[in-house]
């Protein structure tokens, strides 16, 4: 891991007020006073991705959206993206039996995940999933005889996209083999539908699609001059949702992107997007409490604050300190002080943030509560295996 920047994030100045205030945290909060559950829970706010959900069709009119599923997948998200007509990005069987038990038809689902069993392709296929997306020769040829007939995306490997938590290498070929798998699939009896790639996820720079969206305009001119046409253009996910670093408003998304497919398609693909965090993030609310409160020397100005979350029961994100928080203390303010902040296990990497220099207040003290804002991706759905006894994050829905 390379060593990280020393930043302060100073939320000694809580949260701006404007945050405060959304609809979403009163509601959230008013449920945690009510009901008083357990922690650490996580809280999600289903009328906040009603809004981001029509926020994101608005901005991008006309395009197909495919909820990433693995960004939260409680079942009442989920079928809340069901009756808003949402489509869905699965990775695994798991994924498709969740869509389908809460009302996805099969024609909603794509299978995006380019790493997949042939077992697995064809139990999509038997579910009635028809969209695929590949990124290699074998995995074409899979999905040719397992799932005959069906429609594919080729998806492309990008170059460093400065996005915070990048896909590297793992995912998606270089464009001369897309362009060859593209037409392959039309030989193998499969309609290919367009070029697809993924920028990165909590990408804050709105020009980081364009380089994509370039090549792939030149694929797809390549492909129509062999008389393969392809109508579609997946650009993936990535749109950030609000951490402590600022992010361009999704207006500024959309104008980029859309001035983007204009300036490199002839004629203009009809666009899908995958998002993920952007509909999800801001709906959620990760309440944990205070363990303990120490310090390693007596000299030593900065606090230990230990909570009963950590890296492995929700906050896997905070791996290498790339995504921030916003914190929130409720019922504590008053003067405050830097803290390192960890996690409940007998883990030394179950340290939440040390080279971000959070400050918390003075007054804190173990049983208060510690609010994680905007954290209803990646949360959860990270949080699978009760670690050193301490449970997966439960979800609640408001
Ligand atoms: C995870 C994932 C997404 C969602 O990404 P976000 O950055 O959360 O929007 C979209 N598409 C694919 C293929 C993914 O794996």
């Amino acid at each position: 891991m390379a060593p990280q920047p020393t930043e302060t994030v100073d939320t000694a100045t809580p949260p701006p007020t404007a945050v405060e205030l959304t609809g979403a945290i009163a509601r959230i909060r008013e449920y945690l006073e009510r009901c008083k559950p357990a922690t650490p829970c996580l809280v999600v706010d289903l009328a906040t991705i009603r809004e981001r959900y029509e926020e994101l069709s608005q901005a991008f009119a006309g395009a197909k959206l495919y909820y990433a599923v693995k960004a939260n997948p409680a079942r009442e998200v989920v079928r809340l993206l069901v009756e808003l007509g949402a489509h869905f990005d699965v990775a695994s069987p798991p994924e498709i039996d969740l869509c389908l038990a809460e009302g996805a038809r099969p024609e909603q689902i794509s299978y995006g995940n380019t790493i997949k069993k042939r077992a697995d392709i064809g139990y999509a296929y038997q579910r009635g999933v028809r969209l695929f997306t590949t990124d290699s020769d074998a995995d074409l040829e899979a999905i040719a005889e397992a799932a005959p007939g069906s429609t594919v995306f080729c998806r492309i490997v990008l170059a460093d996209t400065g996005s915070l938590t990048p896909f590297g290498h793992k995912f998606g070929c270089a464009p001369d083999m897309a362009t060859q798998l593209l037409a392959k699939a039309a030989e193998l009896g499969l309609t290919p539908a367009g070029v697809s790639f993924h920028v990165g996820s909590q990408q804050l720079d709105p020009r980081a699609w364009d380089a994509a969206i370039e090549q792939a305009g030149e694929i797809t001119a390549k492909l129509a001059a062999e008389g393969v046409e392809l109508t579609m253009l997946n650009i993936g996910g990535g749109l950030p949702g609000r951490y402590s670093r600022p992010a361009p408003p999704l207006a500024d998304f959309a104008a980029a992107i859309t001035a983007s497919v204009t300036k490199h398609f002839a004629a203009q693909p009809r666009l899908v997007l995958e998002p993920g965090r952007f509909l999800v993030s801001d709906a959620g609310l990760l309440r944990s409490e205070v363990v303990l409160v120490s310090r390693k020397s007596t000299v030593d100005d900065k606090r230990w604050v230990y909570l009963d979350v950590g890296r492995y029961n929700g906050l896997a994100e905070t791996e290498n300190e790339y995504i921030t928080y916003l914190l929130s203390t409720p019922g504590r303010d008053g003067e405050t002080g830097p803290v390192c902040l960890a996690g409940p296990t007998c883990d030394g990497d179950d340290v939440l943030y040390q080279h971000n220099v959070y400050r918390l207040p003075m007054e804190l003290r173990a049983g208060d509560h510690v609010d994680f804002l905007n954290t209803g991706a990646y949360t959860a759905s990270y949080s699978s295996i009760a670690f050193n006894g301490f449970a997966p994050l439960p979800t609640h829905c408001v």
